[in-house]
């Protein structure tokens, strides 16, 4: 299978990248991923996508970004690719389910993973209580009591977020100082509803059919306690879904694909948008905004190799003609 644009990944980004390739007339391929439509089609309300003033559940938002780009050409694979080959032209793709794809651009578009505790609980209570964005979800704990694990910048933000809804959040942080900027410190300092508990980890999740609490543990004294809280936000970082570019495209130190600003990699012809690439702002808008350039980029990349070929076959063609005169 050749596809002039194959697109790695079904988020905001890569939907609006299929959108705005299939536009151009160019056919996209989407290749869907372990999860179909991203992170985003996990979240139950999404309440701040521009457009949708009663909110919008997060799958049914996703499908129509799916059905939007069908519309006008995109394709779709319902597969995981396994292998890209970004040293050849065509690029070469192969898939878990054994498919071999060639593209004359890639744009990747593979998001990220909240990284997980990894403790008992954890999983069997996701969307029960346990959540990884509090942008998303925070409404949903209003009047009640939260725990956000993490010392960063994105357990801070996120933190005095949910502020706006919760009686009272704890953050369990690993260490007795916060890795966050000290302006994030102060003001999560100075908010009455936030409490920290130092040194300390949580060591399980509480609840059979929803989150009634967390135990914690205290690493310095190996004490146990249990503290009562009908939410948890894990914020102890993201893990970029970039594996298969290893050696490939030139990402930085913890695996953020590197692009110039203009959604180009280091591999002309090969775009990335979305949260692989920003570990910053992580939002459906900013990863759609971002979608859109890597397919226009990728148009224009395209524009510019045909004009090129032209060129190149007008000038064998005249070249014979000149030698003879
Ligand atoms: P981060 O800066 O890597 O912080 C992760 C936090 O989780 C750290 O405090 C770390 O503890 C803790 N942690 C890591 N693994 C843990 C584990 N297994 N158990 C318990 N705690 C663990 O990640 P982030 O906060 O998501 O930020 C990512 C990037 O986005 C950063 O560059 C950040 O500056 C940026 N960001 C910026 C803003 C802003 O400017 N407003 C907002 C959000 C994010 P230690 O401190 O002990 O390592």
């Amino acid at each position: 299978m050749h596809r002039k644009v194959v697109i790695i990944g079904s988020g905001p980004a890569g939907l609006t990248a299929a959108l705005y390739a299939a536009r151009a007339n160019l056919e996209p391929l989407v290749i869907r991923g372990l999860q179909p439509g991203g992170l985003l089609a996990t979240t139950s309300e999404v309440e701040n996508y521009p457009g949708f003033p009663e909110a919008i559940g997060g799958f049914e938002l996703m499908q129509r970004m799916e059905d939007q780009a069908a519309r006008f050409g995109a394709r779709y694979l319902d597969d995981i690719v396994a292998r890209v080959d970004f040293s050849v032209r065509p690029f070469r793709l192969t898939t878990d389910g054994g498919e071999e794809v060639t593209a004359d651009t890639v744009i990747i578009s593979t998001g990220a993973s909240p990284r997980k505790l990894g403790v008992p609980g954890e999983e069997k209570l996701a969307n029960r209580g346990v959540s990884y964005c509090a942008t998303c979800d925070g409404f949903f704990f209003r009047g009640k009591k939260v725990v956000v694990v993490g010392g960063g910048n994105s357990a801070l933000d996120e933190g005095l977020f949910l502020t706006r809804y919760v009686t009272d959040l704890t953050i369990v942080h690993r260490r007795d100082q916060l890795r966050a900027d000290s302006i994030l410190q102060e003001r999560a300092f100075a908010n009455p509803k936030v409490h920290f508990v130092w040194n300390s980890i949580v060591s399980e999740i509480l609840g059979d059919e929803k989150v009634t609490g967390v135990r914690i543990k205290n690493l310095q004294t190996g004490e146990e306690t249990v503290l009562e809280a009908d939410g948890v936000f894990p914020y102890i970082g993201h893990v970029p879904n970039t594996g298969i570019f290893k050696g490939q495209i030139a990402l930085d130190e913890a695996g953020y694909i590197l692009t110039d600003g203009r959604t180009r990699t280091n591999v002309p012809g090969v775009f990335a948008a979305g949260d692989a690439v920003d570990h910053i702002y992580r939002q459906a808008v900013t990863a759609a905004g971002d979608g859109c350039k890597a397919a226009m980029e990728a148009t224009w990349y395209l524009a510019e190799q045909e004009h090129a070929a032209r060129k190149a076959q007008a000038e064998e063609a005249v070249a014979p003609a000149l030698g003879q005169w």
